[in-house]
């Protein structure tokens, strides 16, 4: 059974660590050799080279499809007690500060929102307070350092955090204009294919009941196709109101799919017969002309050897044996 997953617009947590990865690697390991050879600095040199390690474990093991979400965590909690290290041993004038300054962005791609925010708020702190206590070492500039590196991370901070918010929001409107149909609000067949993955998991018993309007090109040729739409928005609130189940889906045209969640034959049959029956009875209007509205509906359960696409066939097989049985029923 493949899993299809939503389709996200932005570049995921993993391919970013996997990025990350192989920079933090080469960094560091360049960083290992300048402190251990050029500055003889042991202590800061082993830490880089562990980091460096760890970033070409992190590396590998997302290459080979293998990454967890405890690596980011890792990862970017050892490249953060780097930097601070470095702010703290090396000379001021090296600059080392330079390096928190990337710090919000790398907390706010991985990490999202929340956790960047906080993340980026606990090393704004560190970083003045380590800064502040070099202050023996070099009088009066730490104060107009601090300042300065504090000003600017914020600035940093800012930008990083208004972006993710709009990165959010395009991609929850991506997300449902790529899962939603336009017309109804109801899911799509896109949709449908992602959700069943995520239910096959999860429960023993599916049913599927397609359902499709009678005659429904004959509704657009009398009456037009704006009360078509109109007739399709109706029905996918009687839908709605009928199933009471997120699982409801258009697939296209005037066919409608729900998947039903382990439930019996016996209950799947009253839920279909539930939605037969409230749309026969509905009265659909236009220009207060009563429209009569019918579906058909095919139900499927769920066997051991369907694939999702043999699941929506065995439905659609049996909608079309309701269809030629003479419409208004239901057949599984
Ligand atoms: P049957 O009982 O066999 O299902 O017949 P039918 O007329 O319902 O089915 P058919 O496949 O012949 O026609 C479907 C029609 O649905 C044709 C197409 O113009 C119309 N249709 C498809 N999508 C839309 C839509 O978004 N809005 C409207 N108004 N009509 C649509
Ligand atoms: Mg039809
Ligand atoms: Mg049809």
């Amino acid at each position: 059974m493949s899993t299809r997953r939503y389709p996200y617009s932005s570049v995921s947590p993993e391919e970013f660590h996997k990025w990350l990865s192989t920079l933090i690697c080469v960094l560091n390991s360049v960083y290992f050799v300048l402190n251990m050879i050029t500055l003889q600095k042991l202590g800061l040199g082993t830490m880089q080279l562990a980091v460096a390690t760890f970033a070409g474990f992190c590396l590998y093991k997302s290459s080979n499809g293998l990454y967890r979400p405890w690596h980011s965590y890792v990862l970017l909690i050892s490249l953060t007690t780097n930097i601070l290290l470095s702010i703290a041993v090396m000379e001021l004038v090296a600059g080392a500060t330079y390096w928190g300054l990337a710090l919000p962005f790398w907390y706010y791609s991985l990490f999202g929102l929340r956790k960047g925010f906080i993340f980026s708020a606990i090393i704004v702190l560190s970083a003045a307070m380590v800064i502040f206590f070099r202050t023996d070492t070099q009088v009066f500039m730490p104060y107009r350092t601090i300042f300065n590196f504090t000003l600017v991370y914020c600035s940093i901070w800012l930008v990083c955090h208004i972006y993710e918010v709009q990165r959010q929001k395009t991609s929850a409107a991506l997300h449902s204009l790529a899962l939603q149909d336009d017309l109804t609000n109801l899911k799509n067949r896109h949709a449908l294919k992602a959700d069943f993955s995520a239910i096959y998991k999860h429960f023993q018993s599916i049913h599927m009941l397609m359902i499709d309007i009678d005659h429904f090109k004959s509704i657009n040729d009398k009456y037009g196709h704006d009360i078509g739409d109109s007739v399709l928005t109706e029905v996918a609130d009687l839908l709605t109101q009928s199933i009471q189940v997120k699982e409801i889906y258009r697939l296209g045209g005037e066919e409608f799919v729900c998947l039903l969640k382990d439930i019996s034959d016996e209950n799947a049959y009253k839920i279909a017969e539930k939605v037969r029956h409230s749309i026969e009875q509905k009265i659909f209007l236009s220009h207060n002309t009563p429209i009569q509205v019918t579906v058909s509906i095919g139900i499927s359960s769920l066997q051991k050897e369907h694939e999702f696409t043999d699941f929506l066939r065995s439905a659609d097989q049996k909608l079309y044996q309701a269809k030629r049985e003479g419409r208004n029923q239901i057949c599984c």
